[in-house]
């Protein structure tokens, strides 16, 4: 059987080209950041042709990873082993990021902004175009926190107890919010008297009732699963599809030619689509970065310096994780040289650097793992989406990380108790964040809560955490690869004795 999931040779995926553009990018953001806002459109676009491919590639992957493993019970085997290795590595990272908390102790000296503002008087104009409202404040002295995120921030009228959702489409001015709209504390529309004394930013914390939970396991219809690109529930429902279908035999086979089609096609677009990944990357690294310099007082640059303590502990921590721990278990337990590894999956880790996104970085880590690293095919597609859903391991180092430094800041001593709940439940937050942008600084609300922190300490990394989400995400998925390695490695004798069914074959080559 080729190797190539299309089938034939495989197409040249540019990586000096992808390098060139990070750094263009990075250049351009900078230097030009009027230009490089406008070209962040390029990126937009390619991220959206990556996330179109990711909800049928999970599916049909999934579902051919599993008729390719075979028999049932071997599949609950490779299953148990994989989500066993995806955990000890998780729990590698968590211990590392708990390391560097308590050595680099990033939250000493920290002055920390004010996000109460309790003398300030305000005034709300309605925007009736958009039906929201613009909330400005007087006073010559205010000035609003460096970063607010609509996402996980809101802000609380303290004299009339009423709570705007900051609209995440409009831009926050230094003195002016536009709210989306407003509730009181049941969440009940409520329409605020216009002027008023007294305010504060507060975090927003998602309630997640046992009924969201249910839904996110077991969807109670696939499509809006796949709509809502909710994707937990859509992996169980490929499981189970797909073992379905490989106990039907000859009767399955027409449907699962239709879907090694599909996976076929969408592995081939995803190389045509990395021809032109260099445009795109450039746009997303060149926008993010324009973006920062333009919305954050004096510069990005100034505002890293602010938090580089607590910056540079996350990223060391990951450079921790990826070259020694990852790097070792490739070289002593998949039998891997990690530089010829590593170099193979650049575009992976640039693709995964630009679009904050393990989900978005699926298509190209599927293919690279396959094509490049000749980790097997079956294996890939079924290990892979699994990883890109629930292993993010850079993602639990800096929950961890962020909550020593948001305690070290406040003046709080953790006790060793303490720093065990951080590591489980930041394991848990992990797996919990969906594979997308900030997902994992939504999670750390729940890591924050374990210990008693204060939420509103999300407030102090914000500034920075778009780009700290590159890094974690690069390393996350670095961290799929390198256990769908481990699995290949442990599953070598199997696939020897029980080669592709005849059937299988003749569809991929
Ligand atoms: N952006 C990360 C990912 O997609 C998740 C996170 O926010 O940490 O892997």
């Amino acid at each position: 059987m080729s190797h190539s999931p299309a089938g034939g040779e495989s197409r040249r995926i540019p990586v000096y080209p992808i390098i060139i553009a990070v750094i263009l990018g990075v250049l351009v953001g900078h230097f030009f950041p009027h230009f490089g806002v406008k070209v962040k459109y390029a990126g937009l676009v390619f991220l959206n042709l990556l996330f179109v491919m990711v909800i049928p590639l999970i599916i049909t992957s999934m579902i051919m990873g599993i008729n390719g493993l075979g028999d049932i019970r071997h599949v609950g085997s490779i299953g148990l082993k994989t989500v066993g290795i995806y955990l000890i590595t998780t729990f590698l990272a968590t211990s590392t990021g708990l390391l560097l908390g308590v050595i680099a102790n990033p939250g000493k000296g920290m002055v920390r902004e004010a996000n109460e503002f309790p003398e300030a008087s305000y005034s709300i104009v309605q925007t009736p175009l958009s039906g929201g409202s613009i909330l400005s404040f007087n006073g010559a002295n205010l000035l609003l926190p460096s970063k607010i995120n609509p996402q996980s921030q809101i802000v609380e009228l303290t004299d009339q107890g009423a709570f705007g959702l900051i609209d995440p489409d409009s831009r926050i001015g230094k003195k002016e919010i536009p709210i989306l709209k407003w509730q009181d504390e049941t969440g009940k529309k409520v329409e605020p008297k216009l002027n008023g004394t007294g305010f504060r930013i507060k975090a927003n914390p998602k309630k997640l009732t046992a009924g969201d939970i249910l839904n996110s396991f077991v969807p109670r219809n696939i499509i809006r699963a796949m709509a809502e690109e909710n994707v937990f529930p859509l992996i169980l429902f490929s499981l189970a599809f797909g073992g379905i279908l490989s106990t039907l035999g000859l009767a399955g086979k027409p449907l699962l030619d239709v879907i090694n089609a599909v996976n076929i096609t969408i592995i081939k677009a995803v190389e045509l689509l990395m021809l032109v990944a260099p445009i795109g990357i450039f746009g997303l690294v060149a926008g993010s970065i324009a973006d920062a310099e333009l919305s954050t007082a004096g510069g990005f640059v100034a505002e890293f310096f602010r938090v580089a303590r607590y910056g540079g502990a996350v990223m060391g921590g990951l450079l921790v994780h990826a070259w020694v721990s990852l790097a070792l278990i490739l070289w002593l337990v998949s039998r891997r040289n990690p530089f010829t590894f590593a170099r193979n999956m650049i575009p992976q880790t640039l693709t995964a650097f630009s679009t904050s996104s393990s989900m978005a970085t699926l298509p190209v880590s599927i293919t690279l793992a396959v094509e490049k690293n000749k980790i097997s095919e079956r294996i890939a597609n079924f290990v892979l989406p699994i990883g890109a859903t629930v292993n993010m391991d850079g993602t639990a180092l800096y929950q961890v990380v962020a909550a020593m430094f948001i305690a070290q800041s406040y003046g709080i001593t953790l006790s060793l108790s303490q720093m065990l709940i951080l590591v489980l439940t930041a394991t848990i937050g992990s797996i919990g964040a969906a594979g997308i942008p900030s997902a994992g600084l939504i999670t750390l609300v729940i890591v924050l809560r374990s210990v008693g922190l204060p939420v509103e300490g999300i407030g102090l990394i914000l500034s920075i955490d778009w780009l700290l989400d590159r890094f974690r995400t690069a390393v996350n998925v670095w961290g799929d690869v390198v256990v769908a390695s481990v699995i290949d490695r442990f599953e070598e004798g199997y696939e020897a004795e029980h080669p592709v069914r005849a059937d299988m074959s003749e569809a991929v080559s």
